[in-house]
């Protein structure tokens, strides 16, 4: 059996998780929420849909500041258009921004998937790297696009995708202090075994779409609360 390397695993060496920082019984803890909110959304998937991974590096550049069914919406139409890699590292810069325009944002994400699109023509022969290093090197491409692409195209357990549900979630949830998403990351990597990471930033996604609200967390219906640091702080809020 052919034995992979850290680098062909997508592993990124720079972020071992260090298991002697986490505080006693936090892991249980959290382990144990994350096991309640799989049988709530059991297997979570992205909902952004993509044929190949090409196609989920684009959804996820668009869906910054977007919901993935405005995404979903313009990639029916744009994977019709732009059918393969070179396609897109082409486009004129106008055209795609237009073809792109009701996502939001459409100047910056249009520049960096024609931009992206180039470099993978140039450096990878168009097609998609599955190590962490050589995507976050793609312009427009940070941990959290490379996460998503490793994940859900690859199967790859790279590290753990923090959106601004889970950046969220993981503070309320009594996971984390930090404020960055970087440092989040880190924090949740060592609280979680491995083997969870792709499962805890789609489930607190998930989670937070329905359930934990920025505005108004639904905690009386929370089938975490009775684990959750920040269930009492808001029935209180809520009585
Ligand atoms: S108890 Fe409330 S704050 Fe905690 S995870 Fe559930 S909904 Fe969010």
């Amino acid at each position: 059996m052919k034995v992979r390397s850290k680098r062909e695993s997508g592993i990124d060496s720079r972020v071992r998780p260090a298991e002697e920082e986490v505080r006693p019984g936090a892991r249980e803890r959290a382990v144990e929420m994350l096991r309640r909110l799989l049988k709530v959304f059991p297997r979570p998937k992205t909902a952004l849909l993509h044929d190949n991974p090409f196609q989920l590096l684009v959804a996820t550049i668009l869906s910054a500041q977007c919901t993935d069914e405005r995404v979903n919406a313009v990639t029916k139409e744009l994977f019709k258009k732009y059918k393969s890699v070179t396609d897109f590292a082409m486009a004129p810069p106008a055209e795609l921004e237009r073809d792109i325009h009701s996502t939001g944002f459409f100047r910056m994400k249009a520049k960096n998937i024609k931009s992206c699109s180039m470099a993978l023509v140039e450096m990878h022969g168009g097609i998609v790297p599955n190590q962490m290093e050589a995507l976050v090197r793609l312009p427009g491409v940070g941990r959290k696009t490379a996460n998503v692409v490793l994940g859900q195209a690859f199967g790859l357990t790279s590290g753990v995708v923090v959106d601004t549900h889970v950046h969220r979630l993981a503070q309320r949830m009594g996971f984390t202090k930090e404020k960055t998403p970087e440092k989040i990351e880190q924090d949740l990597m060592k609280l979680f075994p491995r083997k969870y990471w792709l499962d805890v930033g789609s489930v607190l996604v998930l989670h937070g779409r329905k359930t934990c609200n920025a505005r108004k967390p639904k905690c009386a219906e929370c089938v975490v609360a009775d684990l959750c640091p920040s269930a009492a702080i808001f029935l209180r809020q809520l009585s």
